[in-house]
């Protein structure tokens, strides 16, 4: 498994799971706490949740994915912009914590900026820090100009991440928000890696996986385990696409191939508003 360093020297797996949307559906809930573990038993030990996802259904359907089986998980979830303060983000945390079943989350993440002053969000990150209810913090949604701001803030720099929307058809960031966070070596969490499955329908996608012998589904999962310092997360509940998606890593991507994606996907010719789903 490819790993990825975080600015605090801990390394995660590149490939991680989403869990958006797990939870919802009580008929689904056997077979996609199954493709959790087998994701787990095949590295993807990296989980993506947050209170958000079915009001915490789906940190519930985690939790229980993962009982017995916590020291081989690195478990990320988020807090809502309107909890990100001092007074409501140790709630919001207990809540999480109690519905995943465990003592501390491994990294916590602003979900996006709202209207709480991001140095009490600080603040109250560095708080739960110290009570030992999360280990690291990081954010999700900022662009380049917002990380900027979080840098200058006391105690800022120590954001482990930004959790972004990035991925072959959503390109943007490579032309600001990605240099930044490369110079900084802060890892860039790649969300909707597969864009929600649409990309997935691209003709020139699935003839540019067909030529080398893969799934689109791996040949964009494949693109993003190419960068240094990018996390993908995929989501899915079910074990059999679990395992394709999986079957990425096993996938190298040659020069020639990264440009032929680069000329059927462009890179940003200039700088364009963050793009979030
Ligand atoms: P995604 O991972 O790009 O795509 C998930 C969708 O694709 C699901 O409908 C899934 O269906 C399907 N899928 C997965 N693998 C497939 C395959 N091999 N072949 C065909 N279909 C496949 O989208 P996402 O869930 O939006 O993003 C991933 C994770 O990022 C989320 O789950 C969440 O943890 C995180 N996220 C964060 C934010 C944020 O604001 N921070 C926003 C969005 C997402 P099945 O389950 O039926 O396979």
């Amino acid at each position: 498994m490819k790993r990825v360093a975080l600015p605090c020297g801990e390394t995660v797996p590149a490939l991680g799971q989403g869990t958006w949307q797990l939870g919802d559906d009580r008929g689904q809930r056997a077979e996609e706490i199954a493709a959790l573990r087998r994701g787990i038993d095949l590295g993807l030990t990296l989980l993506d949740t947050a209170e958000m996802y079915g009001d915490g259904r789906s940190e519930s359907l985690v939790g229980e994915a993962i009982a017995g089986r916590r020291d081989e998980v690195f478990i990320v979830s988020k807090v809502y912009p309107h909890n990100a303060s001092r007074r409501a983000m140790p709630r919001s945390c207990e809540a999480s914590l109690k519905r995943l079943g465990i003592e501390t989350i491994d990294l916590y993440l602003l979900h996006w900026e709202g209207s709480v002053p991001i140095a009490e969000t600080v603040q109250a990150f560095e708080a739960l820090q110290r009570a030992g209810k999360i280990r690291h913090w990081g954010v999700s949604n900022l662009d380049a100009e917002a990380m900027q701001t979080l840098w200058e803030t006391p105690g800022g720099a120590a954001a482990q991440t930004d959790q972004v929307l990035y991925n072959l058809g959503r390109r943007g960031i490579e032309w600001d928000l990605g240099p930044w966070l490369r110079e900084r070596r802060v890892a860039l969490m790649a969300y909707s890696p597969i864009e929600q499955g649409r990309l997935l329908q691209q003709r020139t996608l699935a003839e540019f996986a067909r030529e080398r012998a893969m799934t689109p589904a791996q040949a964009a999962l494949a693109w993003l385990l190419a960068q240094d310092g990018v996390i993908a997360i995929p989501k899915t509940g079910n074990r059999s696409r679990l395992e394709e998606n999986a079957g990425a890593l096993a996938q190298t991507l040659s020069p020639a191939d990264l440009e032929a994606l680069d000329r059927l996907f462009p890179p940003p010719k200039g700088p364009s508003p963050l793009a979030m789903i």
